[in-house]
């Protein structure tokens, strides 16, 4: 019986602008922000403004404010306007917007899907534009976006003066009817509001289940999978008891009302004595990377468990063989999985072997440097472009679980080999990735006090608390 303790808290984005300073890429509004609209409800007419501009950090006490009272004179820095600030926020409903912009009501909306051969013009006509007015407001829209690249099923709101679609990610493109310089297009960035979201919980029996009762979306738990994978092995060292952090902002078009993404932010893992913690940051332009709090990269240059919701079934060693019953050396681990359950790349590196290897049915070598290879048997099924030549990236999906070759059910042999030696792949030391640069490691102290800061706001993490040391950098 699965049984899970586990809590969950959300919050707007604090003070700090905290996921801002980690992301550099948060769009957020302003405190006066209502919460979500639901878009069934009638606003009566208000339009709503979002205000994207990021709050200041909160300054430190100054010494001198414990002098006399002297008013002193702060200027904020200037900020490069961002693009938030440039382009105009796009409006709830398209009348909105053909009103704010040109001053004209729009009458009825209908909604209109681009189909198979149809090109923007087609679709106007059917709208009931006249040819005169779909060369001109195609003229203008052309400004803004091919008209090439528009997929099947786009959808167009349009009304008498003017229509709309996205066709990128928060940004809308409104072409509109202007009773003075005649039809005029622009960009709009959809209204998005980020939350943070603090979820922890005890972990009873796997710590998926656990945290798919906390709901944690599915992809902050892929990555958080993926990095505690370096340094943990879920199968033998997460015991009942242990409990799971993340911090991870979700991100919510206002208009829509739909999560448009999520972003896990830090990851930690409080063990029986141990604690693992570790925090996203922009290390360069190319990305961002894993660190813990003193600046070690999370990742090592292989995965010790290859396989999400696994159990360690036989481990490396002298053993009887399943099959055979003689005693034997068992030269890799053996993880047992539903088939069909996905195989990752334990590394970045180049395929060496994909096909069928005997008793070890189908088979996947991965070359990852001239020191380190990996394999994986009794395959199901190898995922396509897992070819020998081919380029692997770590964490990509090589093949499914299944019991083909010599095996008694469905698992994953898996061997990592050494200078061609087959060694203890969860013991065997492995090299780690990159620290951060040392340039950067003000910057990096200051985003790890910050989301300690946010965690503890959320009630957790006594070991966070104790380590001042990271707050006054
Ligand atoms: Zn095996």
């Amino acid at each position: 019986m699965e049984k899970t303790v586990s809590r969950i808290v959300t919050g707007r984005l604090g003070a700090f602008g905290i996921a801002a300073l980690i992301s550099g890429l948060v769009q957020m509004a302003s405190a006066a922000t209502p919460t979500l609209p639901d878009a069934t409800i009638d606003n009566g007419g208000l339009e709503p403004i979002y205000h994207s501009g990021l709050p200041l950090p909160l300054p430190r006490p100054d010494i001198a404010l414990s002098y006399a009272a002297i008013p002193i004179k702060v200027t904020p820095p200037e900020r490069r306007p961002a693009i938030e600030d440039i382009l105009p926020s796009s409006t709830a409903t398209l009348g909105q917007m053909v009103k704010q912009q040109t001053g004209l009501e729009s009458g009825s909306e209908a909604i209109f899907s681009l189909r198979s051969g149809e090109g923007v013009a087609k679709l106007l006509r059917r709208a009931g534009y006249s040819a005169k007015d779909i060369a001109a407001s195609i003229n203008a829209m052309a400004t803004k976006t091919s008209l090439r690249s528009l997929p099947i099923g786009l959808k167009f709101t349009v009304c008498e003066n003017g229509f709309v679609f996205s066709n990128r990610a928060g940004r809308d493109i409104y072409t509109l009817r202007d009773p003075d310089s005649g039809w005029l297009a622009l960009t709009a960035i959809r209204p998005v509001e980020s939350y943070l979201t603090f979820a922890h919980g005890i972990i009873e029996n796997s710590i998926y289940r656990a945290a798919a009762a906390s709901a944690v979306p599915d992809n902050a738990l892929l990555e958080y999978i993926r990095i505690m994978g370096f340094s943990v092995d879920f199968q033998r060292e997460v015991r009942p008891g242990d409990a799971f952090e993340m911090l991870y902002e979700r991100k919510i078009d206002l208009i829509s009302g739909e999560e448009i993404g999520t972003q896990l932010h830090y990851a930690g893992l409080r063990l029986s004595g141990d604690q693992l913690g570790f925090y996203r940051f922009n290390k360069d332009k190319k990305g961002a990377g894993w660190f813990d709090k003193d600046g070690n990269s999370a990742a090592r240059t292989l995965i010790r468990t290859p396989i999400a919701g696994a159990r360690l079934s036989s481990s490396f060693g002298m053993r009887r063989h399943p099959i055979s019953g003689y005693n034997a050396m068992h030269r890799g681990v053996d993880f047992s999985a539903p088939t069909g359950t996905p195989i990752i790349a334990a590394g970045s590196g180049t395929i060496k072997k994909a096909g069928w290897l005997g008793s070890y049915g189908r088979y996947v070598q991965i070359r990852h440097n001239g020191t380190y290879s990996t394999a994986y048997a009794h395959m199901s099924r190898i995922a396509k472009g897992i070819t020998p030549g081919a380029r692997v990236q770590q964490g990509q999906v090589i093949g499914y679980v299944g019991s083909s070759g010599r095996s008694t059910g469905p698992h994953l042999h898996y061997e990592i080999l050494v200078n061609n030696r087959k060694v203890n792949p969860l013991t065997v030391s492995l090299p780690t990735g990159e620290k951060i640069d040392p340039s950067l490691l003000p910057v990096f102290k200051r985003t790890v006090g910050l989301v300690n800061n946010e965690v503890m706001a959320n009630g957790a993490l006594r070991y966070v608390a104790n380590d001042l040391t990271l707050l006054d950098e």
